[in-house]
C-alpha cells in the first residue's frame, strides 16, 4: 500500500460515532487505525469490513486513560503507517444517572481519567508526531465534545458534561498553541446521537424517550456526526481551527 496516503487514528473507533468516522475516512482514502478498549470482536469486524472494500486498516487495543496503553497505541500506528496525518479523540464514556450529591470519588476519577486525561495524553502524542516543531508535516486533530458541555446535564451526569467542557477549553487552547506548527485542532459537539453509549449508561431507552423533546423530533445518527469530523479533518477546513461545531439538530 502506498505511503503517500493520509493516515488516521480514531480512539474508540470500533463502535458508534468512531466507527462511522472510520468508515467515512476509509471511503475518503485514509489508512485507518481503529482503537478499542475491550470489545475485540467489534473492532475486528469493522477492520474486516474496511479491508473488504479495499481499505488499509488495523485494530489496536488500548485504554486512553492509561498512559502506557496510549504510548503503545501510537507506537503501533508509527510501525504500521510510518506517519500520522489526522487524529480523532473520540473515545468517551458516560456513567449511570446520578445527582452530584451522589457521586463517588471513584466515579469522578474514572470519568475525568478517560474523558479528559485520556484526551490530553492522546493529543500530546498526536502533536509530537504532527507538529513541524517536532519535525512532523502538520495535521488535524478533532475532539468529540458534547452538547452536554453547554446544557450541564442536571440530574443525569453533570460530571460527564463538565468533562466535555474541559474538551471544549482544550480545543481552544491547543488550537492556539500549535497554530503555527501546521496543526489545526477543532471539536465536534454532538447532541443526542443514536449509539450504544446510552445503554452503557444504563439508559437503553434514552433516545426513544427524548426524541419528541428534541428540536428535529429525532436524534442524530453517527454518520451525521462523522460527516462533520471528516470536514474538519479535510483541506476544505484549512482556515478552521479552534472551532467547536455543534451537530445537535438545533438543540
Ligand atoms: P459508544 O457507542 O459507547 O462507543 C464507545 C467507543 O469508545 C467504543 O469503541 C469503545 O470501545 C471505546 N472506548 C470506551 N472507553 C474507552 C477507553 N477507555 N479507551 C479506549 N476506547 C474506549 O460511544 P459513542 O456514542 O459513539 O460516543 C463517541 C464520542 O461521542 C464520546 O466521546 C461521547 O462522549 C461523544 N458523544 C456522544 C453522544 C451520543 O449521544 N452518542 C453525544 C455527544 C457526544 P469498546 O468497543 O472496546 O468498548
Amino acid at each position: 500500500m502506498s505511503t503517500d496516503k493520509k493516515t488516521l487514528l480514531v480512539t474508540g473507533g470500533s463502535r458508534g460515532i468512531g466507527a462511522a468516522i472510520c468508515r467515512q475516512a476509509n471511503q475518503a482514502g485514509y489508512r485507518v487505525a481503529v482503537n478499542y478498549v475491550s470489545n475485540q470482536n467489534a473492532a475486528d469486524k469493522l477492520v474486516a469490513e474496511l479491508k473488504a472494500v479495499g481499505g488499509d486498516a488495523f485494530a489496536v487495543k488500548g485504554d486512553v486513560g492509561n498512559e502506557a496503553d496510549v504510548l503503545a497505541m501510537f507506537e503501533a500506528v508509527d510501525r504500521a503507517f510510518g506517519r500520522l496525518d489526522a487524529f480523532v479523540n473520540n473515545a468517551g464514556i458516560v456513567d449511570v444517572k446520578a445527582r452530584v450529591d451522589e457521586m463517588s470519588v471513584a466515579r469522578l476519577e474514572r470519568m475525568m481519567r478517560i474523558n479528559v486525561v485520556g484526551s490530553f495524553l492522546c493529543a500530546r502524542e498526536a502533536v509530537k508526531r504532527m507538529s513541524t516543531r517536532h519535525g512532523g508535516r502538520g495535521g488535524a486533530i478533532v475532539n468529540l465534545s458534547s452538547a452536554a458541555a453547554r446544557l450541564g446535564s442536571p440530574g443525569e451526569y453533570v460530571d460527564y458534561a463538565a468533562s466535555k467542557g474541559a474538551i471544549d477549553t482544550m480545543t481552544i487552547g491547543l488550537a492556539r498553541e500549535v497554530v503555527l506548527e501546521g496543526i489545526r485542532v477543532n471539536a465536534v459537539s454532538p447532541g443526542v446521537t443514536e449509539t450504544e453509549i446510552h445503554a452503557s449508561g444504563g439508559q437503553p431507552d434514552r433516545v426513544a424517550r427524548m426524541q419528541d423533546a428534541l428540536p428535529m423530533k429525532r436524534a442524530g445518527t453517527a454518520d451525521e456526526v462523522a460527516s462533520a469530523v471528516l470536514y474538519l479533518m479535510s483541506d476544505a477546513a484549512s482556515y478552521v481551527t479552534g472551532a467547536i461545531l455543534n451537530v445537535s439538530g438545533g438543540r
